[in-house]
């Protein structure tokens, strides 16, 4: 007998006699024909910001890589394990994904845990710390500006992860390359779980707005 959660199993239960039988031809197809995303999103491990319910994306639409704080670190060839740079790798290199998207979202803990000096209970020299120490110097310049409330903090530097995660990107040389030829996108957006809004960053500046209704 398994030990899977009752909710989990109730979950699937619904998948598959509802979403399931509807969907079953293009998962068919889906596992004949293989996956070909066009899009790669770089989100957060937090319950609220799931890119599939977000994007309303169905099975086979997003190439989706999850981590904390939606970070990218900067392309280091060498003897450490690297998951982020290797879902990265097998995007751009065996799906072809045409855009990458980098959503961060409020009220991220990982932001949170860089904004705080003490850092309790992630310490610096936890996981999560070292992770997030990735954006100290920015996280450092943001938690010291006195021009902003704590909320305007959390949000500047949730931003400021959008734009230090694409510039990461490009230090990718495979991503460099393709983006100087048009033939890969990159994106940033920030989505707001109390109001269910997406701000999409404006590539010539850097800054968030409302993107229009398509
Ligand atoms: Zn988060």
């Amino acid at each position: 007998m398994s030990n899977l959660p009752k909710h989990l199993l109730a979950g699937y239960h619904k998948f598959i006699t509802g979403y399931y039988i509807t969907e079953s031809d293009h998962y068919r197809s889906l596992a004949r024909e293989g996956q070909t995303p066009e899009t790669m999103i770089i989100a957060c491990c937090d319950s609220r910001t799931a890119p599939e319910t977000v994007f309303s994306a169905g099975p086979g639409e997003l190439f989706v890589l999850r981590n904390v704080g939606n970070l990218i670190p900067p392309y280091e060839p060498d003897e450490h394990f690297h998951s982020t740079s290797a879902a990265l790798e097998f995007a751009v290199k065996a799906l072809k994904v045409k855009n990458i998207v980098v959503m961060a979202h409020g009220r991220c803990g990982g932001i949170r845990a860089a904004l705080a000096q003490s850092g309790a209970p992630l310490a610096p020299g936890d996981f999560i710390g070292k992770w997030m120490s990735l954006i100290a110097p920015a996280a450092q310049t943001v938690a010291s500006s006195s021009l902003m409330t704590a909320g305007e903090r959390q949000t500047a530097l949730e931003r400021i992860s959008v734009r230090y995660s694409i510039a990461n990107l490009r230090t990718f040389p495979d991503i460099a390359k393709l983006e100087g030829k048009g033939q890969i996108a990159l994106h940033g957006a920030w989505f707001d779980i109390s109001t269910g809004e997406l701000w999409a960053m404006n590539k010539d500046t850097g800054d968030f707005e409302r993107p229009e209704a398509p």
